[in-house]
C-alpha cells in the first residue's frame, strides 16, 4: 500500500500517531478531527497516501466512492442526525493543510454557518 512516511495522516492510518477512531476497514480509516469545528467533526481518510483530489484518477474511484457511502451513517452514528457537511479542502486555494485526501464530516445538532459567503449578501 502507498505510504508517505513524513505524512501525518499516513502515521494515523499505521497506527504510529493516536487517534480517537470511529470506523476501519481495509482501505479506509474514519477518526475524530483533534480540532473540531462543531459537535461532531470526523476525517474519512484512504489507508494509501494520495495527496490530493487532483491526484485521483478511475483507480481511486472505488475507495473514495466507499468513503462517501458511509460518511452519512458514521455521521448519525456520531450524533449528527439531522444533516452534515461533506467537505474536501484541495490544494492551496481550497487551503488543504494535510496533503493526504480526507473527508471532513461536520454536523452537530444546530444548522452550520453559510460555507460561502456571496458577495453582496453582507453589504459589500
Ligand atoms: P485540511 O485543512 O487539510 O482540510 O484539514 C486537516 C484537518 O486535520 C484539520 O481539521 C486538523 O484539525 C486535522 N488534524 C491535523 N492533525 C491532526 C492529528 O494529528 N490528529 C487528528 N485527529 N486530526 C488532525
Ligand atoms: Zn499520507
Amino acid at each position: 500500500m502507498q505510504q508517505d512516511p513524513n505524512c501525518i495522516f499516513c502515521k494515523i492510518a499505521r497506527g504510529e500517531i493516536p487517534s480517537r477512531k470511529v470506523y476501519e476497514d481495509d482501505a479506509i480509516l474514519a477518526f475524530h478531527d483533534i480540532s473540531p469545528v462543531a459537535p461532531v467533526h470526523l476525517l474519512l481518510i484512504p489507508k494509501a497516501h494520495v495527496p490530493t483530489l487532483y491526484d485521483t484518477d478511475d483507480s481511486h474511484a472505488a475507495v473514495l466512492g466507499r468513503m462517501m457511502a458511509i460518511a452519512g451513517r458514521l455521521a448519525k452514528e456520531q450524533g449528527a442526525t439531522d444533516g452534515f457537511r461533506a467537505i474536501v479542502n484541495t490544494g492551496r486555494v481550497g487551503r488543504q493543510e494535510v496533503m493526504h485526501v480526507h473527508i471532513h464530516v461536520i454536523g452537530g445538532p444546530d444548522p452550520l454557518g453559510p460555507m460561502i459567503v456571496r458577495k453582496g449578501s453582507q453589504g459589500d
